[in-house]
């Protein structure tokens, strides 16, 4: 009767912690390095490499300018 609690409370303490591990596991394969990923400008239709364009968010979407003077123009045009 020992041993049987003994693995209920050894399945219960595994139910707890594998969503946490799991969760952590999960995490750790979507390192992916972001600066070599190219974006386009909406304005004048470069390709930029993410890490050196201009970061807006509009409408909740991230986008990615090749300089200041198309994301001014982009944002007056919306
Ligand atoms: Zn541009």
């Amino acid at each position: 009767m020992r041993l049987l609690s003994l693995v209920l409370w050894a399945i219960a303490v595994a139910a707890t912690l594998a969503p946490v591990l799991g969760r952590r596991r999960g995490a750790a394969p979507r390192r992916v390095l972001p600066r070599d990923e190219l974006v386009k400008d909406p304005v004048c239709q470069t390709y930029v490499v993410q890490s050196r364009a201009i970061r807006r968010t509009m409408d909740g979407e991230p986008r990615y300018f090749c300089s200041l003077a198309c994301a001014e123009r982009f944002a007056a045009r919306s």
